[in-house]
C-alpha cells in the first residue's frame, strides 16, 4: 500500500445473490459496515439489479468512506443490435465503475484482448472508471508465461487510451488459478505482478502510472488480505466470494485502511 493512493476494494458479486431483495439488503449492509472507512469501496451487482442497488445507495459515490457501484461488464457501443447486452450509457446512469475483461468473461463469453481495449476506452470516454482484469491461467503459470500474459493483456487493455493520467483506470491482477479456489497467490508473487504492471504503465506515462490503483484478486479473504496490502504496489483488492458477506468484506476494507497507515 502506498500512502499517496487511497485503498480501493471492489466486490464482484458475479451472479449472486439470488433475489433483488437480497441484493438491496447486501448493499445496505455493506454501506453500514464500511461507513466512514477511509477507502474507496465498490460493489458490483448483477446488471439487472444495478438500478435497485443505486436507488438504495443514493446513487453510489467514488468518495472514500462511501460505497460506489460497478457493473460487471458492458459492450463498448452506445446502442444497437446486441441482444442481452448493456451499453456504457446505460451503465453510467446507475454506476461509477465497470469491471472489464474478467477471466470468467474471457473463458465463457469469448472476451478478447481487442474487445477489452475497446471497452476500456469506451468506459473512460463515458466517465466510467474501468477496472480492467488481467491475469494468467494455471497452465500459463506452469509454463513460465505469467509475465508474458500480464504484459500482453495489460498492453491491450490500455492500447486505446490517449493517456493514463486522469483516465481513472484501475488494474486488477487476478491470477485465474486463484479465483474461487481458496488457493490465493503469495504476497510476493502478487507484488511482482503489480510492479510489472506499474512499470509497463510508466513507460508511456510515469506520472499517470503512480495514480493507477492496482488491485489483487483471487481468493482474497480477511485471513490473507493484509499480506497483499503490505505490498508497495498493491492498492486494494477485487473480491469475489468474500464480498457476499458484508462483515467479511468490511474486514477486508478495514485491513486496507490499516495497511495504508
Ligand atoms: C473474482 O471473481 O474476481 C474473484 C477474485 O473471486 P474470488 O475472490 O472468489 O476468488
Amino acid at each position: 500500500m502506498n500512502a499517496s493512493r487511497p485503498p480501493l476494494i471492489a466486490g464482484n458479486w458475479k451472479m449472486n445473490p439470488r433475489s433483488s431483495i437480497g441484493a438491496v439488503a447486501l448493499a445496505r449492509d455493506v454501506r453500514s459496515a464500511t461507513a466512514g472507512m477511509a477507502a474507496r469501496t465498490v460493489i458490483c451487482p448483477p446488471s439487472i439489479w444495478l438500478a435497485a442497488v443505486a436507488a438504495a445507495l443514493d446513487g453510489g459515490s467514488t468518495e472514500p468512506g462511501h460505497v460506489g457501484i460497478g457493473a460487471q461488464t458492458m459492450r463498448s457501443e452506445e446502442a444497437g443490435a446486441f441482444t442481452g447486452e448493456i451499453s456504457p450509457l446505460m451503465v453510467a446512469e446507475v454506476a461509477q465503475y465497470v469491471i472489464l475483461g474478467h477471466s470468467e468473461r474471457r473463458q465463457y463469453d469469448n472476451e478478447t484482448d481487442a474487445g477489452v481495449a475497446a471497452k476500456v476506452a469506451s468506459a473512460v470516454s463515458h466517465g466510467l472508471l474501468p477496472i480492467a482484469a488481467i491475469g494468467e491461467r494455471g497452465d500459463e503459470r506452469r509454463a513460465g508465461l505469467t509475465a508474458v500474459v500480464i504484459e500482453r493483456q495489460l498492453r491491450a487493455a490500455m492500447s486505446r487510451l490517449e493517456r493514463i493520467a486522469g483516465s481513472g483506470l484501475v488494474i486488477a491482477y487476478e491470477p485465474v488459478w486463484a479465483i474461487g479456489t481458496g488457493d490465493a497467490a503469495s504476497g510476493e508473487d502478487a507484488q511482482a505482478a503489480a510492479a510489472q504492471v506499474r512499470a509497463i504503465l510508466a513507460e508511456s506515462d510515469p506520472a499517470g502510472a503512480e495514480e493507477v490503483p492496482i488491485l489483487y484478486g483471487g481468493s482474497c479473504t480477511p485471513d490473507n488480505a493484509a499480506e497483499f496490502f503490505a505490498q508497495p504496489d498493491i492498492d486494494g483488492a477485487l473480491v469475489g466470494g468474500a464480498s457476499l458477506d458484508a462483515r467479511s468484506f468490511a474486514q477486508i476494507v478495514s485491513l486496507a485502511v490499516e495497511a495504508r497507515g
